[in-house]
């Protein structure tokens, strides 16, 4: 027997019948004959001090228990009501070990949406570096650059400001440097034209050459976008690209970059905590060692990173505190801001009772406005939920003042719970609805808390799970296109649960915490096939629908 199973035995509690007794009735028996013959097995249990093994206790019922575990975990996988096809990376990407590191899953980039913004800005500009590379003589015949939005792209991409990011990409700008004010020049002055430099050709760009197409269709994925060099009516290079959530990109033909295996493969929580166990460390240190050996990086530069990432997570909530009480976001809900009022309120000492949930709260409202205002977020795991993971960043670094170290490690776990959801579920609302990006967002923020607590890796794993799986179900309806109604209220939530997840967590036994975190990243997957379309990231249901704007 592993020493885990020693310990969960050990906490079990004898006195709780109701371990004692299957719920289901087997065939063959009556009820009354089976709750009768319950009550004396639970009562000679209760008499005897026994309890039901760890394997009876913990055995699947007989269906998904004839299925082997990368089978069930597999079988799982997402599918949105546009069916993905099955050449693309995030429907394979369940099979082997996890193999994302943490500079490709925290992008720095322009709001509100990390697969409506981040992600077109990546595909057009890796377009225009693909441009770039054409021979001259191809390049002199150029005319014309032509973006197509289709499918969530084209049904929610004007109220996320999707034309004015794959403009951005096109004219050569990146996501983590582009200046925000550009954007917004481009809101502003939508007729402005720009020069693309190709060889010696340049080719006049504007927001008329991004055209929102086609809502609905076979697509392989709902976030699909072509991009295309033409001249006259000659197609010189074209690409189909799909932003599959989080700021991440495929295209037509994509094969994932070849990475080094990591120290300590894992494709499951319960692998990862075996190794944090066995090696008697943290989630956190087995992260680190992974992200050395995958990307070939030292602990000093992972680290870096990470420090480049809580920096700018502190800014954000800086800088949105810092925005004035009766601040409109743009857009035409004409949303007030209301971090600055609810911190105002949290810091007055009337309320000191409201203090902790309230400032909480003011935190992640201030990151998550920024995100509205399309100003630097960072995608944790996306920009929809760009308030959560900074509002307990900020609240454990500048307000209870842990040791930055102790946040460093925060941010590796909770990047195991993001890699994980990824893996084997999805990021993306319009494939699973708002469970994928404020549920998940909750859940690396509960991880990343009660590893800067030291909490033990089944603690970590506890929290996470419970703040994921509070949210399952929960859909993305934004009001108008607009990622502010639902979205900025609900990253203040989702970080609360997240505090919430890790208190429960750290105070329960954890050993008889009963749903792991596999099981609730499997449910994800499966409510995220199951919900109704018109619930992930179209604006054709729920809020979007029932809110009238006037
Ligand atoms: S409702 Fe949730 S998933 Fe949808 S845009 Fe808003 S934050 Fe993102």
């Amino acid at each position: 027997m592993s020493k885990t199973e020693d310990v969960r035995n050990v906490d079990r509690d004898p006195l709780d019948s109701s371990a004692q007794v299957p719920s289901e009735i087997p065939a063959g028996l009556d009820r009354r004959k089976f709750i009768m013959r319950s009550a004396v097995i639970s009562a000679a249990a209760v008499m005897n001090g026994c309890t039901r093994s760890e394997t009876e206790r913990t055995a699947p019922p007989p269906a998904a228990a004839a299925a082997p575990d990368s089978a069930r975990v597999q079988g799982l996988a997402p599918k949105p009501a546009v069916p993905l096809a099955p050449d693309l990376n995030v429907v394979k990407k369940g099979s082997g070990p996890v193999l994302t590191t943490v500079d490709e899953f925290y992008k720095v980039g322009p709001g509100p949406s990390s697969s409506h913004t981040i992600g077109p800005m990546r595909i057009t500009y890796d377009f225009y570096q693909q441009a770039t590379k054409l021979p001259a003589d191809k390049l002199a015949k150029a005319t014309k650059l032509q973006v197509n939005l289709f499918g969530s792209l084209s049904a929610t991409g004007k109220g996320h400001g999707t034309e004015r990011a794959a403009l951005a990409g096109l004219v050569g700008k990146e996501p983590a440097t582009v200046d925000p004010k550009f954007l917004d020049s481009l809101r502003d002055q939508p007729d402005q034209v720009f020069p693309v430099k190709l060889g010696t050709k340049s080719i006049d760009v504007s927001l008329k050459d991004v055209i929102y197409d086609a809502t609905k269709g076979d697509f392989k994925h709902p976030n699909t976008m072509t991009v295309k060099l033409l001249a006259g009516n000659d197609v010189l290079l074209e690409q189909e690209y799909y932003s599959v959530g989080g700021g991440f990109i495929e295209w037509k033909g994509y094969t994932p970059p070849k990475k080094n295996p990591p120290k300590y493969p894992f494709r499951l929580m319960k692998e990862l905590r075996a190794h944090a166990d066995s090696n008697k460390t943290t989630i956190a240190k087995i992260m680190l060692a992974n992200e050395m050996s995958i990307a070939g990086r030292s602990e000093e530069e992972v680290y870096a990173f990470i420090d480049k990432i809580i920096n700018a997570m502190v800014a954000t909530v800086k800088s949105g505190l810092a925005m004035p009480e009766d601040d409109v976001l743009p857009g035409p809900i004409k949303l007030h801001s209301k971090a600055a009022s609810v911190y105002k309120r949290a810091m007055d000492d009337k309320y000191q009772a409201d203090r902790g949930i309230g400032s909480l709260s003011a935190f992640a409202l201030a990151a998550s406005e920024e995100n509205g205002r399309g100003h630097l977020v960072i995608t944790a795991p996306t920009g929809g939920s760009a308030g959560v993971m900074p509002s307990l960043v900020y609240g454990l670094l500048e307000v209870r003042k842990v040791d930055r170290q102790k946040v460093r490690d925060g941010m590796l776990a909770a990047a195991a719970i993001g890699y994980l959801c990824k893996h084997h579920a999805t990021l993306s609302a319009a494939e699973g609805g708002c469970q994928a990006e404020i549920g998940v967002a909750s859940a690396m923020a509960a991880a990343l808390t009660a590893t800067a607590y030291d909490a033990s890796s089944l603690v970590v794993e506890n929290a996470a799970e419970s703040a994921l799986e509070h949210h399952l179900g929960m859909t993305c309806d934004p009001v108008a296109g607009y990622v502010q109604v639902p979205c900025i209220e609900r990253c203040a939530f989702g970080a609360v649960k997240a505090w919430t997840a890790y208190a429960i967590a750290s105070n329960e036994i954890a050993s008889r915490h009963r749903v792991g975190f596999d099981e609730t990243v499997t449910a994800l997957a499966e409510t995220a096939k199951d919900m109704n379309a018109k619930y992930k990231e179209t604006s054709e249901a729920g809020l979007a629908q029932s809110v009238t704007l006037c």
